[in-house]
Formats: structure tokens, C-alpha cells, sequence
């Protein structure tokens, strides 16, 4: 049958969720048209328009993927150990977005730096970057902080809001409007989901159904990376976005994962790739529970994403 546009709206390691005429279906790359391509840009990616052969019993296949107007992409690193400087590849993680919603949050952690940071990379982004100032209600001195990141920020909308007490939400609705896509870029726990409920709530639009519950009946984007909203807005908030956020020269490592690099001192060779090396003191440590096994996977893209910082310069000419 003829092929029929979709968007990707999430991404796993060979499987794709795509949104079509048919609803959300899971997808595939058809082979012989993506696979021994060396340009990665072809493969899709969260936002991408596709084209796509339905296939109404199994994985319909994904035979096209459209240009894009604007997108994210980072460094990524195989292997391990001395390995990782050998193979870099750019591997995108939105595309075809039309606003950045930068988020910082004005509590304690209020950072001009990240701030602009971010800017920087939305303006490489294609798309247009709004900054969300998160948290209003749990500071008091919002308009010096507004006028601080304006100094940063010029020709760039800055909204300072709460989504605990719904301030400032409906100035952020010139924004919300049909068939608009935004990215929300920010730190963790700098209120990203929290804004998007707060939206739903207050009414000035509905979450879609297909935010799925995790199994404490919270919502949960682990999964979904486009977010479609009842009024036509689509969000992304991927997980690769949130690495993103992460580039920041002055994340503190060593002193968030300290219980981890105490470990790496009872390894049998002092060189141990922490992988399958006899007497490694973080497998070890995994086995008998006294490790959280996540907790080290978060370790190592932590430290993926920090190799790229110090080492950056070294690839950008
Ligand atoms: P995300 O990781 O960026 O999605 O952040 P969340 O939305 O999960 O928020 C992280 C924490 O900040 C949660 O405990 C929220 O309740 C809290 N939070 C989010 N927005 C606000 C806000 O406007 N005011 C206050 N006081 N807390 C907030
Ligand atoms: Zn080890």
C-alpha cells in the first residue's frame, strides 16, 4: 500500500513509536533503505516527520524520513575506557521543533551561566528559544532575577512562573498554539513535567491520553518522548534531552557520585574498565546489593556527557 506521513513520537533502541492516520503504532526502519547509510542525519529521530507503510498486524516500516527545520543533536561515545575518544558520532535527539522553553528554576540553584548555555544551544537549534523561569514561589527576588537573565537574554521572552500556584501560566499561552511543537530543555527537577500538568489543570489545555501512569499513578514520560496536548501542541521531553542538560562544565561529578568512585580503590587492576575484568569492586558492589545498579548506569553517561565538555575544543576545530 501506499506510504502515509507520521510523526515519531518516541524512540527506543530499534523500534520507533510513530503517530499516523491509524492512531500511535509501532515502527520499524525498512531494511535496504536506512541500514549501510553512513550519514546518521537519515535515521529518525523524536519530531521527525516520516513516511511510513502501515502494517495494520505488526511494525509498520518507516521507508522515508523528511527534512527538518530544526533540531538537537549530541556527541555520542562508544566503547569504554580509552575507547571512547575513538568513535564519535552526532546522534539527534529532537527534531522539527519551533520553541525551546529553557528552564531554570529560581530557588536555590538559580544559574545565569546554565542559563545561557542553553540559549546557546537553542539558537544553534534552528528554533526559537523562550525562557521559563520555574519555581516563582519559592523566591523573593523574582524581578531582579528576571532582569538578570534579560541582561543575557536579549530579543528573548522571559517568563517568570509557578506551577504550584499558577502564576504567570497564562502569559505563556501565545505559545500554546495548534500544531506548534516545543521542546522544554532544563536540568532535572527543574519542573518540566510539573509545568506541563499544571497546564492541563488549569484548564488552558488537556493532556492527551496517551501519557501513560507509572505504578504509583504518577505520570510518567519515560517512555513517551512527544507529547501531544488536546489543543494540537506537541511537546518533546526526551531523555536525550535531558542530557543536554547536562554539559555544563561545572556539574559536580565526582562529589553527586563519590559513594561510586570509592569503589573503583577495591578493584583488582587499577586500570579495571568496571565491565567483565576479574575482581572489579563496582560489580562486586552491584552483586551484593550495595550498589544500585542505575545508579552506576547514571554514573556512566554522566561521565560520557562530561568527557565531551572537557574535551570539546578538541573537536570543534
Ligand atoms: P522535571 O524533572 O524537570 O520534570 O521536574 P518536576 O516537574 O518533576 O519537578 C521537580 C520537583 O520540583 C517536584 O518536587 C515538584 O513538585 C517541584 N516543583 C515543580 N514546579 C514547582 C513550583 O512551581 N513551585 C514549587 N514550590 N515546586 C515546584
Ligand atoms: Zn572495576
Amino acid at each position: 500500500s501506499a506510504p502515509i506521513p507520521g510523526r515519531v513520537t518516541a524512540v527506543h533502541r530499534e523500534r520507533y513509536e510513530v503517530v499516523c492516520q491509524h492512531g500511535e503504532v509501532g515502527a520499524r526502519l525498512k531494511s535496504g533503505v536506512y541500514y549501510g547509510k553512513a550519514e546518521n542525519e537519515l535515521f529518525p529521530t523524536v519530531g521527525d516527520h516520516v513516511m511510513l507503510q502501515y502494517s495494520p498486524g505488526g511494525d509498520s516500516l518507516i521507508v522515508k524520513t523528511g527534512e527538518r527545520k530544526s533540531a538537537f543533536s549530541r556527541s555520542d561515545y562508544s566503547g569504554h575506557g580509552a575507547g571512547y575518544v575513538k568513535t564519535i558520532r552526532e546522534q539527534m535527539v529532537a527534531a522539527n521543533f519551533d520553541y525551546v522553553f529553557i528552564m531554570a528554576s529560581l530557588n536555590n540553584d538559580f544559574n545565569t551561566k546554565r542559563v545561557e548555555r542553553y540559549l546557546t544551544m537553542a539558537w544553534q537549534s534552528g528554533a526559537q528559544p523562550v525562557i521559563i523561569l520555574t519555581k516563582a514561589d519559592l523566591s523573593d527576588q523574582v524581578p531582579q532575577q528576571v532582569q538578570q537573565v534579560r541582561n543575557i537574554a536579549i530579543g528573548v521572552d522571559v517568563f517568570a512562573i509557578s506551577s504550584k500556584t499558577g502564576d504567570g501560566l497564562i502569559e505563556l499561552q501565545s505559545y500554546l498554539q495548534p500544531r506548534k511543537t516545543i521542546v522544554f530543555l532544563g536540568s532535572s527537577g527543574v519542573g518540566k513535567s510539573s509545568l506541563v500538568n499544571a497546564l492541563a489543570e488549569e484548564d488552558i489545555m488537556k493532556v492527551a491520553g496517551i501519557r501513560e501512569d507509572d505504578s504509583k499513578g504518577r505520570h510518567t514520560t519515560t517512555h513517551r518522548q512527544l507529547t501531544l496536548l488536546n489543543n494540537g501542541v506537541m511537546i518533546i521531553d526526551t531523555p536525550g534531552m535531558r542530557e543536554l542538560g547536562l554539559w555544563d562544565a561545572d556539574t559536580g561529578i565526582s562529589e553527586t557520585f563519590s559513594d561510586v568512585e570509592s569503589l573503583f580503590k577495591l578493584c583488582k587492576f587499577s586500570d579495571c574498565g568496571h565491565d567483565t575484568e576479574p575482581g572489579c569492586g563496582v560489580r562486586k558492589a552491584i552483586e551484593q546489593g550495595e550498589l544500585d545498579e542505575n545508579r552506576w548506569r547514571r554514573y556512566l553517561q554522566l561521565k560520557k556527557e562530561n568527557l565531551f565538555v572537557t574535551d570539546k575544543s578538541a573537536y570543534l576545530r
